[in-house]
């Protein structure tokens, strides 16, 4: 069996002390997997990533149960700098870039950890690479990007680190279905590079084209998982989900 990258245990989730977000949730990212979370508004799934990525504080929820692994280690005992450093990155739901920075200055902002100014540049051109638009329009503002490419330049910002998992929530948020095609062609790539992502998704037929297994998290469970050819044929998620049935 893959080693574990992620594994989350019996999560338990609650806002302000009450309203509780998750209960009991389980789940396992494998190393150079894509593992989608599938749900609908509400659900839960960005207060999943909050959890994984330690953000829960900063909108008044905590973790009241159930533990988070990475790479082996408990993160209830690591701190959040810890985490970036050992390679887990979100790129957060509503493409936040710097619209006042350049294309450029943004990536530089996410290659903060880079050793020196050479890896700094070698993460650069990668992106570049895996987002040729962005390398057209380095020096323009992110502010004035279309969506679709800021979501790409959120992407790429958290690719300047060279993470071992990539957390994405919901990219394809807002965007036509060309744009939702393209990024999940990128979303292959980055596994294909050898990066393992945990992608948050309501577009489940995009989710599923992408992901090696999924689960469905609804009202704070997860209440299906499996491969996601095993999730696209059963008649439920069909009918719920796919809007084919
Ligand atoms: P969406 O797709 O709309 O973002 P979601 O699946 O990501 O939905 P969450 O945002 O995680 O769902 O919300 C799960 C539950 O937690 C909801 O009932 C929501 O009202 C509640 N919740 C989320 N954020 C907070 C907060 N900061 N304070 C209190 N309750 C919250």
């Amino acid at each position: 069996m893959p080693d574990p990258l992620l594994t989350v245990d019996d999560l338990t989730v609650a806002y302000d002390g009450a309203v509780q977000a998750l209960r009991g949730v389980s789940l396992r990212v494998d190393a150079g997997s894509v593992v989608a979370v599938l749900g609908s508004n509400g659900a839960g799934k960005t207060t999943l990533l909050r959890a994984v990525s330690r953000s829960l504080g900063t909108v008044g929820g905590a973790v009241t149960g159930g533990t988070i692994r990475f790479g082996g280690q408990d993160l209830a005992r690591r701190d959040a700098s810890w985490a970036v450093r050992a390679g887990l990155v979100q790129v957060p739901e509503g493409r936040r870039i710097f619209r006042d920075l350049t294309v450029e200055e943004n990536l530089r902002a996410g290659g903060y950890t880079a050793r020196d100014a050479r890896a700094r540049a070698e993460a650069t051109d990668r992106v570049f690479d895996l987002f040729p638009i962005l390398a057209e329009r380095r020096h323009q503002r992110g502010g004035l990007l279309s969506g679709g490419q800021q979501q790409m330049l959120a992407m790429g910002r958290g690719l300047m680190t060279s993470p071992k998992l990539l957390l994405l929530d919901e990219p394809s948020l807002g965007l036509a279905p060309q744009l939702v095609e393209q990024i999940g062609d990128i979303i292959e790539q980055i596994h294909a590079q050898g990066t393992s992502v945990l992608l948050i998704e309501q577009n489940a037929s995009m989710g599923l084209r992408v992901a090696d297994r999924a689960y469905v998290l609804e009202v704070g469970t997860i209440t299906a998982s499996g491969t996601a050819a095993e999730l696209a044929s059963t008649d439920d998620i069909r009918d719920r989900y796919l809007g084919v049935g």
